[in-house]
């Protein structure tokens, strides 16, 4: 079963909803970063998140990006997606161990700390649209229920969830976000709250089975539930060795010269995907020819 989001509509238009089931993108983010649980964890909630809101990417250069800065161990996260269902992202600091909390669960608020959750909507306008707003715990899920509630005066309950395996590799991981429009009622807004506060973990969920619909169905069905819209999502990374010539070049005639001249070899890192992009000598020299040569 691959990953997707799936969006809808309930409460006679009042409602707006997102589903999503990403334990692959979140299993493939952990394999390619090598990242202790509570990272996995934390950067699994994160993407989750990144394909939901990025289902609002309609054209090719549209990205969305979350950014996750905090004073804990783990360092800034980041997640980026866009129209076509791709995800990535990273930690600063993949590999921080920590002990559980008390609870049994992951501490991943521990991991991240306070500060910051930044919000940029890059949808081919002149200037991208960027919102910010402080953590409430660094759980993610509250985070973004209080960046919708402050940035965008939308109430919104967002359960974002990643499952251990025992081996560390990723069970289960998805979530999903309910919004209320203007115009809902004070009882609608009510008899919503009810239900997600009946709600179990949404993990709980997906290892009973449960698709992105049937938590969607679970959620919204008294509301008359319409889903609108299905994404397939993945974890892929737009890097490659083009791109970091590009890098390269851009430093300039001068900085390349110099690198050319003092290394054997470059190596240009891409931290989305953990991957390494190695230039030698001979193909520094090569590259510098063709780029600066008429200068
Ligand atoms: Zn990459």
């Amino acid at each position: 079963m691959s990953d997707y989001v799936i969006r809808g509509m309930a409460g006679n238009g009042q409602i707006r909803a997102f589903a999503a089931s990403t334990r692959d993108m979140a299993e493939e983010a952990r394999r390619r970063h090598n990242s202790s649980p509570v990272i996995t964890a934390a950067l699994g909630r994160l993407m989750t998140a990144a394909a939901i809101i990025g289902i609002q990417c309609k054209e090719e250069s549209d990205k969305l990006t979350l950014k996750v800065k905090g004073d804990g161990p783990a360092g800034a996260l980041y997640a980026v997606a866009n129209s076509r269902g791709d995800v990535k992202g990273f930690a600063e600091n993949p590999q921080v161990l920590l002990h559980a909390r008390a609870d049994g669960k992951l501490d991943v608020g521990g991991a991240v700390g306070k500060g910051e959750l930044t919000i940029i909507r890059d949808l081919g306008l002149k200037e991208p649209y960027v919102g910010t707003c402080a953590l409430v715990n660094g759980e993610i899920a509250e985070d973004l229920t209080y960046y919708y509630a402050l940035s965008e005066q939308t109430p919104t309950s967002v359960s974002l969830g990643v499952l251990m395996n025992r081996d560390n590799t990723v069970a289960q991981a998805g979530g999903f976000m309910l919004q209320l429009l203007p115009g809902a009622t004070e009882e609608m807004a009510a008899a919503l709250e009810q239900k997600v506060l009946a709600a179990p973990p949404v993990t709980a969920w997906l290892s009973e089975g449960l698709s992105a619909e049937d938590i969607l169905h679970r959620l919204l069905d008294d509301f008359g539930l319409e889903l609108t819209e299905k994404r397939d999502v993945s974890f892929r990374c737009d890097c490659s060795r083009e791109k970091m010539e590009g890098v390269l070049v851009g430093l300039g005639r001068r900085e390349l010269l110099d690198l050319m001249l003092s290394r054997e070899a470059v190596s240009v890192h891409c931290d989305f995907c953990n991957t390494s992009y190695t230039f030698t000598r001979p193909e520094l020299k090569e590259l510098f020819k063709r780029n600066f040569r008429s200068e």
